[in-house]
């Protein structure tokens, strides 16, 4: 059974009028990178929680969630309005299996992310058992609109400290934007662009594949992957690419 932690939050950081990152304050221990946590808020005498990923590694000040709105939930409209100082609570157990030490032994990591899924990847590539283990990360990033991409400046900063390890691949789907790719994951995999792009191929034999985010997405990347040879990873049965979903 989990304690709840009294948290403050220090910022609440909007992107947009749907997209936003709080900061908070708690005096959480350690996790892994990789892993959420559940916020809370009293409600009526009762404590309404969900699950966050945390974006923040386990050595910084602060935890950090990013999330969207879901307008008929009962917890992600009032989150949204909070302002510095206001109270929040955390719970004090940190869990998922979305970490890198879950992953099995292999030359190349790929993380598939959508929308607010990109959060824990964030928390893990800022840590440095990542760049550890692999002689290459891809992160793959699809949002709708171009000012959807989040966290630019972080994942810049991971790309000049690992230059050549790090790939980075953002994917916009409703409109052209920069650099990026503009067709969905499953159809970048399908027609084999996302790994001309990456430089580097998805198989059994070097790859493991971590998803987050739209549970649709999860599914039909998923299916390609069972097509070409791999599996899912089970702790006690392992495999070749880990999803993790909190809908
Ligand atoms: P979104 O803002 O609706 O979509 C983001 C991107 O996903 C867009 O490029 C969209 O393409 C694409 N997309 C939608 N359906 C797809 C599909 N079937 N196949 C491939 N790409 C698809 O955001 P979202 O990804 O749906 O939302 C993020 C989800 O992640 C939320 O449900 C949130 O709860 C979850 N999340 C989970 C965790 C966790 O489990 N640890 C952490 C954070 C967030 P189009 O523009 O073409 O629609």
């Amino acid at each position: 059974m989990a304690n709840w932690l009294d948290g403050k939050v220090v910022e609440n950081r909007r992107l947009n009028d749907e997209l936003t990152s709080l900061i908070i304050e708690a005096p959480l221990g350690s996790f892994e990178p990789g892993q959420f946590v559940r916020i809370g808020l009293e409600q009526d005498g009762e404590i309404v929680a969900r699950p966050y990923s945390l974006v923040n590694t386990a050595d910084e000040d602060y935890l950090e969630v990013y999330f969207n709105i879901v307008e008929e939930g009962p917890l992600s409209p009032r989150l949204f309005a909070l302002h510095s100082g206001d109270d929040v609570l955390v719970a004090d157990n940190p869990s998922g299996f979305l970490t890198v030490s879950g992953v099995p032994q292999c030359k190349h990591l790929w993380m598939i992310a959508t929308g607010t899924g990109i959060g824990p990847f964030l928390s893990i590539l800022k840590s440095e058992a990542v760049w550890q283990r692999f002689e290459k990360v891809v992160l793959c990033y699809s949002v709708s609109r171009g000012e959807e991409l989040a966290y630019q400046d972080s994942i810049q900063q991971i790309a000049s400290q690992h230059a050549t390890e790090f790939c980075f691949v953002p994917i916009v789907t409703r409109e052209s934007f920069a650099d990026a790719m503009s067709s969905r994951v499953p159809a970048l995999l399908q027609d084999g662009s996302l790994e001309q792009r990456a430089g580097i191929e998805i198989n059994a034999d070097d790859s493991h594949v971590m998803m987050c985010g739209s549970k649709d997405m999860i599914a039909d990347v998923s299916e390609t992957l069972t097509s070409r040879g791999m599996k899912k990873h089970r702790r006690r049965d392992p495999g070749h690419f880990t999803t993790e979903k909190y809908h």
